[in-house]
C-alpha cells in the first residue's frame, strides 16, 4: 500500500493559466507513484518531488522564489519522518535544494534547523548545490506577478506512505511575495508548515502566520492521535480554526491507511495525487 499527494500552493488567481503546472504536476505525480511501487521510501519521494518543484520555477519556492520587501531571496523548508526524525532550513540564501538540506538535517543528533548563512554554510560544507549568482538565478517570480493578478504564495510540499509503511512529509518555500525582510512563515518550522508522526503525514500551504498561530500541521495530527478523527475532518476543521482567524490556505494529508485528503479555503490549490488505490489525479481549482 502506498500514497503520494504534492502541492505547488494556495495561492492561484482563478483568472490565470496553471496548464505548465498541472503538466508538470502531472508528470511529477506519476514519477513519484513509480518511485514508491519500486521500494522507495517516503522520506527520498518527497525529497525527490519537492526537489523537481524547487528546481523548475514554476511554483514559488526554489528557483521559482519570491524576493523579500528588500530584494532578498531567502528560502524556507522542513522534512519530517514517522520516527519522529525533522529537519528545518530558515532564511537560507543563495541554494538550489533547501529540502535536501533540510533532509541532511535529520541526522544531526544536536540541532534540527539553521537558519540564514550559516546554514548555507552547513550546505556548502554537505556538498549541497550553491546558487553563485542569485540575482539572475530567481527571477521566474516575476510571471506570478502579472499586473492585477499577483499570487501571494505558492509553496510546495509533499506526503508519502511508502510499502514498508513509513510516512515522510516536506515543505519549501521563498515565503509571500514581498514579505518583510526577516519574516518567516510557517513552511519551516515542525509542528505548523510539516508534520509526520505514525499515524498520519501533513503539508501546510498559506499565508504561514496563521499556521503557526494553529501548530496547523500538528492541530490535525492531534485530532487524528486524541480522538480518532477521519483524515478528511480533521483537516477541515484546522482549516476552519485558520478561517475564523481570517488566513487562508490549504493542507494536504496521508495517513497509515494509504487514505489521501487535500483541502483549502482559497480559491484553488494546486496539487496532485495518487495512492495504490487512487489512480493520479491533478487539480487546481475544483474541490473534491
Ligand atoms: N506558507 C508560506 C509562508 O507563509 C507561503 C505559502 O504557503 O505559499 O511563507
Amino acid at each position: 500500500m502506498y500514497a503520494l499527494i504534492i502541492h505547488g500552493g494556495a495561492g492561484p488567481h482563478p483568472s490565470k493559466d496553471y496548464s505548465k503546472q498541472v503538466t508538470h504536476m502531472g508528470e511529477l505525480i506519476v514519477k513519484g507513484q513509480k518511485l514508491l511501487e519500486a521500494g522507495t521510501s517516503a522520506l527520498d519521494v518527497v525529497e525527490a518531488m519537492i526537489m523537481e518543484m524547487e528546481a523548475c520555477g514554476l511554483y514559488v519556492a526554489g528557483k521559482g522564489a519570491a524576493p523579500d520587501e528588500a530584494g532578498n531571496f531567502l528560502l524556507d523548508a522542513s522534512i519530517m519522518t514517522s520516527d519522529a526524525k525533522a529537519g528545518a532550513v530558515a532564511a537560507i540564501p543563495a541554494v538550489k535544494h533547501p529540502i535536501s538540506i533540510a533532509k541532511t538535517l535529520l541526522h544531526e543528533p544536536e540541532y534540527i534547523m539553521l537558519s540564514e548563512a550559516s546554514a548555507r554554510n552547513y550546505a556548502a560544507k554537505n556538498g549541497h548545490t550553491l546558487i553563485e549568482d542569485a540575482e539572475n538565478y530567481y527571477q521566474d517570480y516575476k510571471d506570478h506577478i502579472t499586473p492585477g493578478n499577483i499570487s501571494k504564495h505558492g509553496t510546495v510540499g509533499a506526503v508519502a506512505l511508502d510499502l514498508t509503511g513509513q510516512l515522510a512529509a516536506g515543505t519549501s518555500t521563498g515565503g509571500t511575495l514581498f514579505k518583510a525582510a526577516g519574516r518567516i512563515g510557517d513552511t519551516p518550522l515542525i509542528g505548523a508548515g510539516t508534520w509526520a508522526d505514525q499515524n498520519v503525514a501533513i503539508s501546510s500551504t498559506g499565508l504561514g502566520e496563521f499556521f503557526i498561530q494553529t501548530a496547523a500541521a500538528h492541530d490535525v495530527a492531534a485530532q487524528i492521535e486524541y480522538a480518532a478523527k477521519p483524515l478528511d475532518k480533521a483537516l477541515q476543521h484546522s482549516l476552519d480554526k485558520i478561517e475564523r482567524l481570517g488566513g487562508d490556505g490549504g493542507l494536504i494529508a496521508v495517513n497509515n491507511k494509504g487514505e489521501i485528503a487535500m483541502k483549502f479555503n482559497s480559491h484553488g490549490m494546486k496539487r496532485a495525487a495518487v495512492s495504490s488505490s487512487q489512480a493520479p489525479i491533478v487539480r487546481v481549482f475544483e474541490k473534491e
